[in-house]
C-alpha cells in the first residue's frame, strides 16, 4: 500500500508568532518551522501500518517555503519512505482552493491508495483542505476521524460528533483527516535519523504538478485588511473591603457579562 501524507510545515506554536501587518501571513522568515503535530499524528497513522505491513510505503507530501525542508527531514527520520517537497515563491498566501489543487497534483506525481492529514493546520486552521483534495481527486473523503483503521481494500473509522460516535468507512483510494485524538507521533530514533540521510526528498514546482498559481480566470482569496492586536488595558483590581460581592456584580454588569 501507498499512503500519501499531507504534512504541513508551521511555524512552532512553543514561540512568539508574528503576522507580517504587510501581507497577513505568518512571518515564516524568522520562525523556527515545525511539521506541523497533527500532521505527525497522521504520520503515525501510516507508521503503524507500515509496523504490521512492511511493504507500506508512506510519502510525505508538504507544499512548503525552502526551509521547510529540515521537518520533511524529520518525517524521513521518523520512518516515512520519501518526501515531496512543492517549493514555489508563487504560492506565498495560496488560500485553501490553490493548496487543493497543488497538494492533489503532488499526490498523483506520487502515487496513492490512501492520502492521511491533519483534520485542521495549527496555523491556518481553515479545516477544508482535506476534502478539497478528496473532492479534486473525485475519492471519498473520511474526515476528521478519531480513530482509523486501514485495510488493503478500505478504511474504516469513528468521527466524534455531538453526543455520538458515527462509524464511517469507504474504499480506497480515499483521502482521510484525523483529529487530535489519534495517538502522538513516536519519537525519531537516531538509527532514523542517520537513515533519513540517504533517503529522498523530491522538489517540485506548480509548474512541475501542472498547476497555473495565477491562471486569469481563478477566484482567488484575498487579504483585504489586517491590524496589529490592540495592546491589552488593564485590568479593574477589586480589593475586598467587605463590599467585593457587590463591586464584582456591578462589573460584570456594567461589562455586560453577566
Ligand atoms: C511559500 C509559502 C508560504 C506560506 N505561508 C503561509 C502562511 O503564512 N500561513 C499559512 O497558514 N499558510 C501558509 N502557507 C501554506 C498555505 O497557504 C496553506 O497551507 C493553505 O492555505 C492551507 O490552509 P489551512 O492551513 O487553513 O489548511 P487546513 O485545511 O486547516 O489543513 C488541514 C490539513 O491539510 C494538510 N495541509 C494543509 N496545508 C498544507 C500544506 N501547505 N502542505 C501539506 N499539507 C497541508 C495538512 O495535513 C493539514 O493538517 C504557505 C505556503 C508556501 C508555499
Amino acid at each position: 500500500m501507498r499512503i500519501a501524507v499531507l504534512v504541513k510545515v508551521v511555524p512552532d506554536t512553543y514561540v512568539d508568532r508574528t503576522l507580517s501587518l504587510e501581507t497577513g501571513l505568518a512571518d515564516r522568515a524568522t520562525a523556527d518551522l515545525v511539521l506541523d503535530e497533527i500532521d505527525e499524528r497522521a504520520l503515525e497513522v501510516a507508521l503503524r501500518h507500515a509496523d504490521d505491513h512492511p511493504d507500506t510505503e508512506i510519502v510525505a507530501v508538504a507544499m512548503t517555503p525552502e526551509a521547510g525542508v529540515t521537518s520533511l527531514r524529520k518525517a524521513l527520520a521518523l520512518g516515512a519512505t520519501s518526501a515531496l517537497q512543492v517549493v514555489d515563491e508563487r504560492l506565498v498566501g495560496a488560500d485553501v482552493v490553490l493548496t487543493a489543487e497543488i497538494l492533489a497534483a503532488a499526490v498523483q506525481h506520487v502515487g496513492f491508495d490512501v492520502v492521511l492529514a491533519g483534520d485542521a493546520s495549527t496555523d491556518g486552521s481553515g479545516g477544508a483542505v482535506p476534502a478539497a483534495v478528496a473532492e479534486l481527486l473525485a475519492v471519498p473523503a473520511a474526515t476528521a476521524l478519531s480513530e482509523v483503521h486501514l485495510s488493503d481494500t478500505e478504511v474504516t473509522g469513528v468521527r466524534a460528533s455531538d453526543g455520538a460516535a458515527v462509524r464511517v468507512g469507504a474504499p480506497l483510494p480515499a483521502v482521510v483527516s484525523v483529529t487530535e485524538a489519534l495517538p502522538e507521533a513516536r519519537l525519531a530514533g537516531f538509527k532514523g535519523i542517520i537513515a533519513a540521510k540517504k533517503k529522498t526528498i523530491e522538489t517540485v514546482s506548480a509548474a512541475d504538478l501542472g498547476v497555473d498559481p495565477e491562471p486569469a480566470d481563478a477566484a482567488r482569496s484575498i487579504m483585504i485588511a489586517v491590524s496589529e492586536r490592540p495592546p491589552r488595558t488593564a485590568g479593574t483590581k477589586i480589593v475586598d473591603s467587605g463590599d467585593a460581592a457587590e463591586r464584582l456584580a456591578d462589573f460584570l454588569v456594567e461589562n455586560r457579562l453577566a
